[in-house]
């Protein structure tokens, strides 16, 4: 039971099913989620699905799978639910009735416009407590209203510290629609009492909610939750992330071939910080560190950059067979897996994420090139270019296929034409990949092997050997 001191912590994320699940949603679940794992608590799923104008169940499913990516799973003994606030709904009612019963709370006939007429002309914002006294009984579009007693609220927030609300700011909120159907906040807080809840970990978004919530609890013969409020997420202009201006569905990230290992380590550094002097950290050390205390109250830097660089580091950190795994998703039908888990360490090295994977080495798979024209006309421009392939071509025929040798011909051609290897490198690299970019060119050239790359070098040459085209 909340409030009972021998109770094991109950931790929850109370997400509604609106949308995509949305990076700070992501960071708050596993914040909830490193403290009930590190407690031997809970950590319970509850899907708040009372918005029918606006909830679909495909995005319940989209949050349970955003959940299981970042290792939160109903495969772990912590992990208990979902439940469907919808499934409650008598529970909400009757809690809804036994506060009318004791006092808590009574009826009212105003409508929103009177409601709003009254308003205007007293100048005082919001309900002004029209029908405290005038003890309705419950009827047809008649609303249930919470009496917000005198004196003030004070919640205690493991992040903030505590927060004191004055009552007087709080007007007498509805409980019960004139339809009979529950409000958000009753419903949430008869959901976290009858779940047993007792930390209540989530954005901030919802603080001025909480003393509201504290003030049911307690009309409801319970102590409050520990309490906390998690600072917003911002942009690089430090203004709150937004659906419609940035970038903050998890699943585009995992779509995008981020890793979730490496995603959940940055989330936990938005607000917090492991011991020592890096913040790339295994989930192990995270989940024995965190504690909720320590986060900051300002807003968190979601910085894609940042997030970009963790991913690179994690993607480097895996074992290569882990690599090619990990890509194969990303990975056309067309793509070979012995030649691609071939050249894979060099990609490895050279990816942020895994969606870039295919694209850096398409030119093994490819029957053509696809030749890059910005590409071509720097490559191809200097003079020395053509005669440089014909010698390349001519080398190549004859030379053994390795590595070595290939970049020993090339360097002694290269010297030949009064150029460096880097620069000798550059038209043979764009007659073989399309590109001026890409994994070192001597192995791509061993793997391409001898009669594709000699193929790729004439076809280059012939097309060096026509005309320009008239300007
Ligand atoms: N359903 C609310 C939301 O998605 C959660 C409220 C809460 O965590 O108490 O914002």
């Amino acid at each position: 039971m909340a409030g009972d001191p021998q109770a094991i912590p109950r931790y929850r994320i109370a997400p509604s099913p609106t949308g995509f699940f949305h990076v700070g949603g992501a960071r708050t679940a596993l914040f909830n989620w490193a403290l009930a794992r590190r407690e031997g608590g809970r950590f319970v799923l509850r899907i708040e699905d009372t918005d029918q104008a606006r909830d679909r169940p495909q995005w319940t499913t989209g949050i349970i799978e955003a959940l299981a990516w970042l290792g939160i799973s109903s495969d772990d003994p912590t992990f208990e639910g979902p439940y469907f606030q919808s499934a409650n709904a008598a529970a909400h009612v009757a809690a809804a009735e036994r506060l009318f019963a004791a006092g808590h709370a009574y009826y009212c006939d105003l409508t929103p416009e009177q409601v709003q007429e009254r308003s205007t002309s007293s100048g005082r914002p919001g309900y002004d407590g029209y029908s405290r006294e005038r003890d309705l009984a419950p009827g047809p579009g008649r609303v249930l209203r919470f009496r917000v007693p005198d004196g003030t609220t004070i919640v205690r927030d493991r992040i903030r510290g505590d927060v004191t609300f004055e009552h007087a700011a709080i007007e007498d909120f509805v409980l019960l629609r004139g339809n009979g159907r529950p409000m958000f906040l009753l419903a949430n807080v008869v959901d976290d009492i009858e779940m047993g809840i007792t930390h209540v970990v989530r954005g901030e978004e919802h603080l001025p909610n909480a003393p509201k919530q504290q003030l049911m609890w307690s009309a409801l013969g319970h102590g409050p939750p520990m309490w906390a409020h998690v600072p917003v997420l911002v942009n690089e202009q430090r203004k709150k992330l937004s659906k419609r201006r940035d970038k903050v569905a998890l699943e585009q990230y995992r779509d995008e071939g981020f890793l979730a290992a490496a995603m959940v380590n940055y989330l936990m550094t938005l607000g917090w910080a492991p011991a020592g002097d890096t913040e790339i950290v295994p989930w192990a050390q995270i989940e024995e560190e965190f504690r909720i205390e320590d986060v900051t109250h300002s807003p968190g830097y979601f910085d894609v950059k940042k997030l970009a660089a963790f991913n690179g580091e994690y993607v480097r950190a895996l074992p290569v067979d882990e690599f090619v795994d990990a890509c194969r998703p990303w990975l056309p039908a067309h793509y070979d897996l012995d030649t691609f888990t071939a050249i894979a360490p060099l990609v490895q090295t050279r990816v942020v994420t895994l969606a870039e994977a295919p694209g850096l080495v398409d030119f093994l798979f490819l029957d053509e090139p696809q030749i890059d024209e910005a590409a071509w006309s720097k490559a191809m421009g200097p003079e020395w270019a053509g005669p440089l392939l014909d010698a390349a071509i001519d080398a190549y025929g004859a030379a053994s296929w390795d590595t070595d040798t290939l970049k020993v011909e090339l360097e002694r051609i290269g010297a030949e034409h009064g150029q460096k290897l880097g620069k000798a490198q550059a038209p043979v690299r764009v007659a073989v990949t399309g590109r001026t970019v890409g994994p070192p060119l001597f192995e791509s050239l061993e793997l391409l092997g001898r009669e594709r790359t000699l193929g790729r070098l004439r076809a280059a040459r012939a097309k060096l050997a026509e005309p320009a085209p008239m300007p």
